[in-house]
């Protein structure tokens, strides 16, 4: 059985892309897409460079799926980002798979316990579990939280089609050591 291990990628509030194993590169894209007329030459030139550093990572950490979230703020203007960002990681990698998750609530969800809590953002950066007390940067819970709903989503998906999906999808994440983790997560099994 294949088993695959998920890189969850978020779109961070102070660097472009940050992942669950504790990287983060680049000035956040968010407000250069917010703007009424986004420079596309510049936001292209940064995705390409801060897409590299995503593959960087994802070799590094022996991932076998990057997870990003599917934000949809400004359709139009999003849609056209995300195929960017797509293309290029796909480009860059050759047969990298990527996942789009949905991303209701992923900033507020805790990537310990699941719980969901808006309060469980006392400021921009930070996260704190109000249900389990667990604190991390923002953005890293964020883009655990994205790998984990990637798992859910894949699980799920073989669970209709009646194949095995326990012990197959694993949640790629670092400590600030950077010691690479292999996680499975006890909330997500429940969610399946
Ligand atoms: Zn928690």
């Amino acid at each position: 059985m294949k088993k695959e291990y998920i890189l969850g990628i978020d779109l961070g509030v102070n660097n472009a892309f940050v992942s669950s194993t504790y990287k983060g590169c680049g000035d956040s894209f968010r407000y250069m897409i917010k703007e009424k007329d986004p420079d596309w030459t510049y936001i292209e030139h940064w995705v390409k460079r801060c897409a590299g550093y995503v593959i960087g990572w994802f070799k590094w950490s022996k991932a076998t799926i990057i997870a990003l979230e599917n934000i949809s703020f400004d359709t139009m203007t999003y849609e056209k980002f995300m195929e960017l960002v797509q293309e290029e990681i796909l480009v860059k990698a050759g047969n990298i798979k990527t996942h789009l998750v949905d991303c209701q609530y992923t900033s507020r969800i805790c990537w310990v316990c699941g719980y969901e809590d808006v309060r469980n953002r006392p400021s921009q950066d930070s996260f704190h579990c109000y249900k389990c007390g667990f604190s991390e940067n923002a953005d890293v819970n964020a883009a655990k939280v994205i790998a984990i709903k990637c798992a859910i989503d894949l699980a799920k998906k073989f669970k209709e089609q009646g194949q095995n999906w326990m012990n197959r999808f694993f949640i790629l994440e670092s400590n600030r050591n950077n010691k690479i983790l292999v996680e499975k997560i006890e909330w997500a099994c429940d969610a399946i």
